[in-house]
């Protein structure tokens, strides 16, 4: 498939849902409408907030499927962790239902890529999960799916749990992992973080014939890389979107 070029858009509001305690799910619509893939994101122009008063470009992975739509019309979902005193984050929470925000969009190569005869593991940490909501969702992946495809989704608590039954109903309930790295007592699923899940479940990966799509927290991207590289995947087999670095030091909690 053609890689949609960039184009500037304006994205109108029409509905806002908290999905965690600090998650927001936000949905557009946008003017014009704009082709991507599953996986790509849009660049935010967040007025005003840079240095001198000047503007701010921010990335949001777009959650949706390019195929949703709402009345008929073509819109566009995205997933924000609101960051504390972050510019770009306050900026899309402070928007109203009816107000637009500009952009460019899509950008990135980090989209989903079927390969016959290959398996796909989707490996999340927080609102990185929103690139394989729009891929497990997208016309692409139905028509042409993996061999098995499985969500592995790190958080902290429960309550940090994002899009639950939706993409268990999508994937299966082999389908979907949830590793709570500090679950509350009584929770059924993966106790640890997702390096955690990877090493405990290492002889159920078939590790070369697995497409790997890793996204979030940097740190916990680095330090999946080094168990794949360790079971022998090619780096041709490891697709990642870095969301931040780390801080020198610093490990991921999920
Ligand atoms: C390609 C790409 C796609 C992205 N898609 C998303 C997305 O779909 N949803 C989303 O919430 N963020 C996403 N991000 C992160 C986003 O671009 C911003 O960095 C983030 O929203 C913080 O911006 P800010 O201006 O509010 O705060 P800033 O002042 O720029 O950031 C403050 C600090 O917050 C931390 N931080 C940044 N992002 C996150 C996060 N997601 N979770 C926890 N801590 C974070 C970092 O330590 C950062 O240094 C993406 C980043 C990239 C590069």
């Amino acid at each position: 498939m053609e890689k949609p070029k960039a184009v500037t858009v304006e994205a109108r509001l029409i509905a806002k849902k908290t999905l965690t305690p600090d998650v927001i799910e936000l949905l557009y619509e946008s003017e014009p409408v704009f082709p991507f893939q599953p996986g790509q994101f849009v660049s935010v122009i967040v007025p005003g907030r840079g240095p001198g008063g000047r503007d701010l470009r921010r990335a949001y992975s777009i959650a949706s499927a390019p195929e949703l739509t709402r009345a008929g019309k073509s819109v566009f979902e995205l997933c924000v962790k609101l960051v504390e005193n972050g510019p770009g984050t306050q900026y899309l929470d402070s928007l109203q239902i009816g107000e637009s925000m500009k952009g460019l969009a899509p950008y990135g190569d980090f989209v989903y890529k079927p390969k016959a005869g290959r398996h796909a593991l989707f490996i999340a940490t927080g609102t990185g999960i929103a690139p394989f909501r729009s891929m497990v969702f997208s016309k692409v992946y139905t028509d042409q799916p993996p061999v098995s495809g499985t969500l592995l989704f790190g958080a902290r608590v429960q309550s940090d749990l994002l899009y639950t039954e939706e993409l268990r109903d999508r994937l299966g309930a082999n389908g979907l992992v949830q590793a709570l790295s500090r679950p509350e007592p009584g929770w059924q699923g993966f106790r640890g973080r997702v390096t955690d899940w990877l090493r405990e479940n290492a002889s159920k990966i078939v590790w070369t014939e697995t497409e790997f799509y890793l996204c979030g927290n940097g740190a916990m991207i680095d330090e999946v890389k080094q168990i794949l590289t360790a079971h022998g995947v090619e780096k041709a087999s490891i697709h990642q979107e870095v969301y931040y670095k780390p801080k020198p030091g610093e490990t991921h909690a999920n």
